[in-house]
């Protein structure tokens, strides 16, 4: 289990399960490590979704949330999109999408390197 992170913060929004395998181990490793880089708390605006939450919001069909490899992390106050996301990098996330307008990093573990603005 992640050691910063409960299961309430990572289960779906709308329903309250998880993935039929819980979240990605190595997603929790990065998010356990970005959390003591930071130094400080680690708002997830979304983890896990179900199928019908991830259409409900506007996720792609085989987005990483689906399968529980996938968090968007909130900036905390006084750091940017850019220096979360460079965390990110250094904590080994493989998928990383910079969401300006929004504030927040998608980090995800789908087991090659992606990267985007959102
Ligand atoms: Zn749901
Ligand atoms: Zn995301």
């Amino acid at each position: 289990m992640a050691k910063y992170f409960s299961v309430e913060e990572m289960e779906c929004k709308c329903c309250g399960q998880l993935p039929a395998d819980g979240i990605d181990e190595r997603l929790q490793n990065v998010l356990d490590a970005m959390r003591e880089s930071v130094g400080g708390p680690l708002v997830l605006s979304c983890c896990y979704r179900c199928p019908s939450h991830n259409a409900e919001v506007g996720g792609v069909p085989g987005s990483q949330h689906v399968y529980g490899r996938a968090a968007d992390v909130i900036c905390p106050d006084g750091m940017s999109v850019d220096e979360l996301a460079n965390i990110a990098e250094e904590c080994g996330a493989d998928g990383i999408g910079r969401y300006y307008s929004a504030g927040f990093v998608h980090v995800d573990t789908r087991g090659y390197a992606a990267r985007w603005e959102g």
